[in-house]
């Protein structure tokens, strides 16, 4: 879909969205509405392996080898053919070691001294462990015998020649390198990082190193939006902390629009705010601002940024509490960016353990509590991290979980079952 199909139809949506009450929008609404303007960006490059870390495929990966290549021992042994496997005793005519393999051919009744990884004699086909044998000069003496084929690697058992070994949208993780490099692959081609513009708004904010006045606060959202953009691997464009004066806030978004694929922004969504964010956005994109059945995180905008006719961007506009930044970043934000790199979002993984602790909720709203999975006598349970504010980032530090709690559940005594989404590895 191109841009100008894209902003047609959110203009539509916005229409149809008039008749909905922003007020009742739930978690998984406003994440279907989301995801249906998320195009990838499609530039590509081609980067030596290594620095493929952490980035998108953008096309499959197909083996031009097979792995392993050669049928090789995967203990140390002697390699015998099958046929032999129930005769006692063996004569042993060679040595074969990893990179140096026997080249003679082994008949019945023979068999060679193999290491790990070394290639399998001609004639050979089953391994037995050298502890399941008793060698007495140049024979071999089997103490068990071995079944046929056994601690045999076979070749292509790993991978097939021609194989997809990984396929486009994949995010090139750790294992990925070792992989790639186990197929003689040098380079591969990825997509490259999105670029995703950031800046918070409010008078109230101060720039580190500088003392804090009366009534003013540190501006801590965009050092956690920096640590959660660079996890994901984009390109990201800091453009600081303004005021809440609606010429430099208006400068400062057309600039974002101009230099991103993406916008986020923190602080002045709240419904009802004297704010000048909301003006700015609906004079230049079409954006929804929305107050999501959600604790904390509540006011969320999305839509567009239409820099000119050219370029446009998608923006999000995230609530100003702390923790509702990073609560509304990981429902909303994170997914739509993994698909925006041209990878697969998946959802955060949930499961159900028990809560020891009575949990406070009223009925109504989706809660993101701060949660802390701890492991009792071998069984994981979880625990809130204490006083659950919006404003209370120390509790996302704590956090290795948020305990989800359903619109409709209420208040909830200790030794419930919850469900939660682990945070290890995601924040
Ligand atoms: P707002 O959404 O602009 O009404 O802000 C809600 C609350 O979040 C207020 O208490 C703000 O002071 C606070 N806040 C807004 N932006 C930031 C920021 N960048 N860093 C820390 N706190 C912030
Ligand atoms: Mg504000």
């Amino acid at each position: 879909m191109t841009t100008t199909h894209a902003l047609h139809s959110l203009s539509k949506q916005t229409t149809r969205m008039e008749d909905y009450d922003p007020t009742a929008m739930s978690v998984m609404q406003a994440q279907q509405f989301i995801r249906q303007f998320l195009n990838p960006v499609i530039e590509v490059e081609t980067l030596p392996l290594r620095e493929s870390l952490g980035r998108v495929l953008a096309a499959d990966i197909v083996s031009p080898a097979q792995v392993p290549n050669y049928d090789n021992a995967a203990m140390d042994g002697f390699a015998f053919h099958a046929d032999d496997v129930n005769t006692s005793s063996l004569k042993v005519i060679g040595i074969a070691f990893a990179g140096t393999p026997f080249d003679g051919v082994v008949g019945l009744g023979q068999c060679v001294r193999i290491m790990t990884g070394a290639m399998m004699p001609q004639g050979t086909n089953t391994v037995v462990m050298q502890e399941h044998v008793r060698l007495e000069g140049d024979v071999i003496y089997l103490m068990s015998n071995p079944k046929p084929h056994a601690n045999v690697r076979e070749a292509g058992e790993d991978l097939k020649f021609g194989q997809a070994v990984l396929s486009a949208s994949h995010r090139m993780l750790a294992a990925d390198l070792g992989l790639i490099a186990s197929l003689g692959v040098a380079e591969v081609c990825v997509y490259k990082p999105l670029k995703v513009a950031i800046f918070s708004t409010g008078d109230e904010l101060v720039q580190l190193g500088k003392p804090l006045g009366v009534g003013q606060v540190y501006d801590s959202n965009r050092y956690t939006l920096f640590g959660m953009l660079k996890r994901l691997g984009v390109e990201l464009i800091d453009l600081g902390a303004i005021a809440d004066d609606p010429a430099m806030l208006e400068k400062t978004l057309l600039n974002a629009a101009r230099l991103a694929d993406v916008v986020i922004t923190s602080g002045g969504v709240s419904v009802g705010e004297a704010d000048y964010m909301k003006h700015l956005l609906t004079q230049h994109g079409q954006v929804m601002f929305w107050k999501i059945n959600m604790k904390p995180g509540r006011p969320l905008a999305y839509g567009k940024i239409q820099y000119n006719t050219e370029k446009s961007a998608h923006y999000f506009g995230l609530p100003g509490n702390p923790v509702a930044v990073m609560v509304t970043f990981y429902q909303f934000v994170s997914a739509a960016l993994i698909t925006l790199m041209g990878g697969f979002a998946k959802p955060l993984p949930m499961f159900t353990v028990q809560c020891v602790q009575a949990i406070k909720k009223a009925a109504g709203r989706t809660e993101f509590q701060r949660g802390i999975l701890f492991e009792d006598a071998g069984v994981w349970k979880v625990k809130p991290t204490g006083a659950q504010g919006s404003a209370i980032l120390s509790s996302m530090s704590q956090a290795n979980c948020f305990i989800v709690l359903a619109e409709e559940v209420g208040n909830l005594e200790a030794g419930t079952w919850v469900q939660v989404q682990v945070l290890e590895g995601v924040v």
